[in-house]
């Protein structure tokens, strides 16, 4: 007997989830909502920059477990977001961290001890709405080796990266490139734009296709148009789940 085909999935994740950016969230879900998208992996920041906990904003935890009982997932993603800036930095890891990632490389150079502590604080931020995260990402997706060993000795089940999807039980790599724009400046708009025009082609035929937002994507109508888009045409192919919800296919059917 024909084996059936694998199911052919699209995960769309909103980053930086937090009560500073919770208003746009809420209408980025509502326009996905109408595109069909009905669940995506919230990548939550349990302390945004340090101005307030999850835990402490008034309905945050409330929203966010519901969001989770109907279908979301919630992901850790750093405990600040923000990287401290070190004496003892030199030229080449400030290049990295400031430049490429404008700061927010927080798990990039963590040691085991500094990344564990923060991977805790963070599980009971989110413990205290009521959730618990399968997953962690980094943010700007900048593991350090040391940090990415706290998060597997924590219990974690999976990590992602900009061109792979992590699990850790399993020791499974899926190469997987996430389409995500760059808004920061008017040329890299257009950039983006090109640039993901041509990588949502050719990850075409991919099992696993992955939509990264932040949420000043939706200060530009073009960018927003453009992710709406892709996503609608993905959906007439895949389903959209969440990487917890992805991840455990792959495991019955490996
Ligand atoms: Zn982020």
């Amino acid at each position: 007997m024909q084996k059936a085909a694998k199911t052919q999935a699209v995960v769309v994740s909103i980053h930086d989830v937090s009560p500073v950016t919770w208003d746009r969230t809420r209408e980025i879900l509502r326009d996905l909502e109408s595109c069909g998208v009905d669940a995506v992996s919230l990548l939550v920041i349990p302390d945004h920059h340090g101005k307030g906990t999850v835990s402490a904003c008034e309905g945050f935890g409330e929203w966010l477990a519901g969001r989770v009982s109907r279908g979301d997932e919630a992901v850790q993603h750093g405990y600040f977001h923000r990287r401290e800036a070190r004496a003892a930095d030199g030229l080449a890891k400030r290049v990295v961290t400031e430049s490429y990632t404008a700061g927010e490389g927080e798990f990039f150079d963590l040691d085991y001890d500094e990344a564990r502590e923060k991977l805790r604080r963070g599980r009971a931020e989110l413990a205290a709405c009521g959730v618990r995260a399968e997953g962690f990402i980094a943010p700007a997706w900048l593991l350090g080796a040391r940090a990415e060993e706290a998060v597997k000795a924590e219990g974690f089940d999976y990590t992602t990266r900009i061109a792979v999807v992590r699990e850790f039980k399993s020791g499974r790599d899926f190469s997987s490139r996430s389409l995500v724009w760059s808004v920061r400046a008017g040329w890299r708009r257009v950039c983006s734009l090109a640039w993901n025009h041509t990588l949502a082609v050719a990850v075409g035929g991919a099992p696993l296709c992955r939509i990264g937002i932040h949420p000043p994507d939706w200060d530009h109508g073009a960018i927003r148009r453009q992710i709406l888009s892709l996503t609608r045409g993905m959906l007439a192919g895949r389903r959209a789940m969440t990487y917890q919800q992805w991840l455990t296919l792959q495991r019955n059917d490996p």
